[in-house]
C-alpha cells in the first residue's frame, strides 16, 4: 500500500498522475489538459440533484445517465484524440480489457467514487459489476455506459438494482441505440484567465499541500472526506456537471439554472464550513475568507469581494458553474444576514462571472 501514496504529504499516486493544480484557480487533468475537474461535496451534488426531481416531480435518472454518458465518451475523445490507432488497437482487445478494467475501478477508488468489482465480463456483449457506496447511482451509471460504449464503439443499455450502500450495475452492448446524437451536449468551455494563486507545494510530488491538509483519502473503500467537516467529496470531470445540468435545461425547461442557484444556496446556508463560526456578521473579510477553498476545490479564483450594507459584488475568475457559485454567496450572505436577497450574475463567456447580491426587503 505504501506504493500508492506520496510518502511526504500522503496523497494518493493517482490523485497527483490525474490532476494538475493550477495558480488560475482550477485543476486540470494531467494528460487532458483541456479537461477541468473540481471536488465537490457528495451530498452537495446530491442536494440539488435530487431537489431538481422533487420540484418537478418525476425520477430525473435517466437524463443524469445521458449526461453523464456524453461527457465520458468525449472525455474519452479528448484522452486519446493523440493516440495513434495502432496503438489503440493494442488495447481495444480481449487480454487488455481485464486490466482496463482494474485501472478503471482504481481510479474511480482514488476519485472517490466508491469501490467497484466486475462480477460478470462478457467480451463485446457487457459486463455486470457491484460497488459499494457510490455517490449517486446515475451519475456512476452514466459513466460506465459511456466508458463501455466507447471502448467497444457500439450503444448499449444500462439497468441497476440497489441502493447507495451496494448497486449491481448491468450494461449490455447492442441494445436498442435511443442516444446517437453525442454533439448536442458538446459543452463550449469560455477561456481560462490567468491567476497568481500561490500553493505551498509537497517537496516530493509537487501537489499543494492544501490537498493532504484538506482531504484524507481511504483507498480501500474509494471514499475521500473533507477533513475539517468530515464530508465527503468528489472528485467530477466539470464537462460532466454541465452536460448533466444542460441535459436538464433542454429536456426539462430554463428554470433548471434558477432552481440550480436556490438549492445550492439552501444548502451552502444549511452546512457552513466552520470557520463562519469566527464571524458575528459578513463583511469582504469574512467573505473572502469563507470562498478560500474555491481555489484547492477547483471552482474558480475569486478575485474581488466586496460585502456592503445593501448586498455583495463578487468577481470570480475561472469560475466553475456560474448557477452553483450564485447559489453559493447568495446563501453565504442569506447565512449572516437573513431576509430576502436577490442574485444575479454575469454568464462566463471570457474567463469569469460577476456575481451581485442584493438585499430585497
Ligand atoms: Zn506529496
Amino acid at each position: 500500500m505504501g506504493l500508492e501514496r506520496c510518502g511526504f504529504c500522503g496523497v494518493p499516486i493517482y490523485v497527483r498522475l490525474a490532476a494538475s493544480w493550477n495558480d488560475d484557480g482550477t485543476v486540470t487533468g494531467r494528460y487532458a489538459r483541456g479537461t477541468r475537474v473540481v471536488q465537490i461535496y457528495a451530498d452537495e451534488i446530491n442536494h440539488i440533484l435530487e431537489g431538481i426531481s422533487e420540484r418537478i416531480g418525476h425520477d430525473i435518472s435517466r437524463i443524469i445517465v445521458e449526461g453523464e454518458r456524453k461527457a465520458t465518451i468525449q472525455f474519452n475523445r479528448d484522452l486519446l484524440r493523440n493516440v495513434p490507432p495502432a496503438l489503440k488497437a493494442v488495447f481495444n482487445n480481449r487480454v487488455m480489457a481485464r486490466p482496463l478494467n482494474r485501472f478503471l475501478l482504481r481510479s474511480a477508488r482514488n476519485a472517490g467514487l466508491g469501490s467497484g468489482r466486475i462480477v460478470e465480463y462478457r467480451w463485446g456483449s457487457g459486463l455486470v459489476a457491484d460497488f459499494e457506496r457510490p455517490f449517486n447511482i446515475p451519475v456512476l451509471a452514466g459513466d460506465m455506459l459511456g466508458t463501455v460504449e466507447e471502448f467497444y464503439g457500439q450503444s448499449g443499455e444500462v439497468a441497476w438494482t440497489g441502493d447507495t450502500r451496494r448497486v449491481r450495475i448491468t450494461i449490455t452492448l447492442g441494445g436498442r441505440a435511443s442516444h446517437v446524437d453525442e454533439e448536442r451536449l458538446r459543452p463550449v468551455l469560455p477561456p481560462t484567465l490567468p491567476g497568481d494563486v500561490e500553493y505551498e507545494r509537497c517537496p516530493r510530488c509537487h501537489l499543494p499541500l492544501d490537498v493532504s491538509r484538506s482531504y484524507e483519502f481511504d483507498l480501500a473503500k474509494g471514499i475521500a472526506v473533507e477533513k475539517e467537516t468530515g464530508r465527503r467529496i468528489v472528485t467530477v470531470i466539470i464537462d460532466s456537471l454541465y452536460s448533466v445540468f444542460q441535459e436538464l435545461e433542454s429536456e426539462l425547461g430554463e428554470e433548471i439554472p434558477e432552481m440550480i442557484v436556490e438549492l445550492e444556496s439552501q444548502y451552502v446556508a444549511a452546512n457552513l464550513p466552520c470557520a463562519a463560526r469566527c464571524f458575528e456578521d459578513l463583511d469582504s473579510d469574512a467573505m473572502r475568507l469563507l470562498l478560500g477553498d474555491l481555489k484547492v476545490k477547483g471552482m474558480g479564483n475569486p478575485v474581488d469581494v466586496e460585502v456592503s450594507g445593501g448586498g455583495a459584488v463578487v468577481r470570480i475568475d475561472n469560475p466553475f458553474s456560474e448557477e452553483l457559485l450564485a447559489g453559493r454567496v447568495l446563501g453565504l450572505y442569506k447565512a449572516f444576514r437573513g431576509g430576502v436577497a436577490d442574485v444575479d450574475w454575469t454568464p462566463d463567456t471570457e474567463g469569469f462571472t460577476v456575481i451581485e447580491v442584493k438585499a430585497s426587503g
